[in-house]
């Protein structure tokens, strides 16, 4: 099952507490359901649907627990059940992952296992493994050799150890930091920050730490880095940082790369809000062209991605944007997104922006054309909806009523994001995985509601 979700996990005084406030910080990368695990003599978890707030109550959490670990889920799959929520608890261990396991299926048969998700397969391994008498951290090890995939996972065991694992190829992000006394794991480093914890280092690829109060212990397993490029230009909190490089100039430097080699000719920058800012920025700042607010993001809008049909989808995308009429009126406007993958934003932005009265419409993206798609957990659809896989870049203008259209090219994304071994799979169809999913699993497994 593909996720791309958020993990936190703390052990120290508060842990419960630390947690439940790190996926509220995390709660940006996923809003389908939330769940915390914690040690108090056995494993206890609770979970629910929806955002965090909905989903868990404050007062139902042990507040004497000194272990906990929790997580945000963001599913593509049908309906979101609870069944399917995270952290997964089998009594003898607990599991939150981020991320996919692409080489699912040879699992199951070499582990004679029937699953559902990818959880439940890590939590198989992990268990066997620590019934036989394996050390956690070792068993963590031992599953990364097996998996092929994506995945930043914190566990929980019954003797009331912490560890968490970014996989081999480091493809999501994972950092480590402190509260007070208590340590603490998070997708991302904004979210220890917000909590008012220091940000110690990010785990590195392949990197296993086994936390405590007193001691942190680590594991290694090399392999080559592929970090998701993703990651940077959409899915990331811009207060983040992700191997040391802050998400937000990233962003910033993928709009002056923009500027500088694919220029528009226009009076007014407009940024698609609220990913498309600081790449807007940065398009304004190298080419000079000022920028405005031209379009109004509506704070209670709710998320046109993940919504069942084409129809309900722009019918959302309708709800969620207004238009500054005085700033379109006129003008050529440049038009920054981050990025387009169905083309709906954008088509429909375009007709509104048209209707105001812009005289040209110029859209930049601050990442390449996306036309292949993930098997690493970022929520892309098939190639039949991904716009660019069936367009040539000039019917993409037409398509979305643009007078130009143009990307970053991949050079041009990793050049500005400022490293190279990145994961482009969606850009390239070069996949870093050891085997691609079969065609048949692929359906399976990857088809995005249509
Ligand atoms: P489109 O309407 O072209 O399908 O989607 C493009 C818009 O969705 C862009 O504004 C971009 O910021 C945003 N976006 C890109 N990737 C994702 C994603 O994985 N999930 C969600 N919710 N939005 C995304
Ligand atoms: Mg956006």
């Amino acid at each position: 099952m593909r996720e791309s979700c958020g993990v936190a996990a703390a052990v120290g005084p508060r842990a419960t507490i630390l947690v439940y406030r790190m996926l509220k910080a995390l709660q940006h990368r996923g809003q389908e359901s939330a769940g915390i695990s914690w040690l108090s003599e056995k494993i206890v978890t609770k979970k629910g649907l929806g955002l965090v707030e909905n989903a868990l109550s404050p007062k139902e959490l042990d507040v004497g627990a000194t272990v906990s670990i929790g997580h945000v889920r963001y599913s593509t799959t049908g309906s979101t059940t609870i069944k399917d929520a995270q952290p997964m608890d089998n009594g003898f261990i607990s599991v939150a992952f981020n991320g996919t396991i692409a080489n699912y299926r040879r699992l199951e048969k070499q582990l004679n296992l029937r699953v559902n998700t990818d959880t439940e397969i890590i939590l198989n391994i992990l268990s066997n493994q620590i019934r036989k008498g394996t050390e956690l951290e070792q068993s963590l090890l031992s599953f990364s050799q097996m998996a092929d995939g994506a995945y930043s996972v914190v566990v929980l065991s019954l003797r009331g150890k912490v560890a968490a694992m970014r996989d081999p190829a480091g493809f999501r992000p994972l950092a480590l930091g402190r509260v007070g006394t208590t340590t603490v794991i998070a997708s991302e480093t904004s979210a220890i920050e917000q909590i008012g914890g220091e940000v110690i280092r990010e785990l590195k690829a392949g990197e296993v730490i086994v936390l405590s109060e007193e001691w942190i212990r680590t594991a290694e397993r090399r392999g080559e880095v592929h970090t998701c490029s993703f990651e940077y230009v959409y899915f990331s909190r811009p207060d983040s940082y992700i191997d040391g490089i802050s998400v937000y100039e990233a962003r910033m430097r993928l709009g002056e790369v923009l500027a500088l080699k694919h220029p528009a000719e226009g009076d007014v920058v407009i940024p698609v809000p609220d990913s498309g800012r600081p790449v807007a920025i940065g398009y304004s700042r190298r080419s000079g062209i000022h920028i405005t607010e031209g379009l109004v993001r509506l704070t209670n809008s709710m998320r046109s991605f993940i919504m069942p049909s084409q129809s309900s989808r722009i019918k959302i995308i309708q709800d969620k944007f207004g238009v500054v009429r005085e700033v379109m009126k006129g003008r050529r406007v440049i038009v920054v997104d981050d990025s387009i993958v169905r083309g709906n934003t954008m088509r429909e932005l375009i007709r509104r922006i048209r209707e105001a009265g812009a005289k040209e419409v110029h859209v930049r993206i601050g990442s390449p054309p996306i036309i292949f798609p993930c098997y690493m957990g970022v929520d892309f659809p098939t190639r039949d909806e991904l716009l660019a896989a069936n367009m040539e870049p000039k019917e993409i203008g037409e398509h979305i009523g643009a007078d130009s259209v143009e990307y970053l090219t991949t050079e041009e994304m990793m050049q500005a994001i400022g490293r190279v071994d990145l994961c482009n799979a969606c850009f390239t169809g070069i996949y870093p995985l050891r085997e691609i999913p079969s065609a048949e699993e692929q359906r399976r497994r990857f088809v995005c509601r249509a």
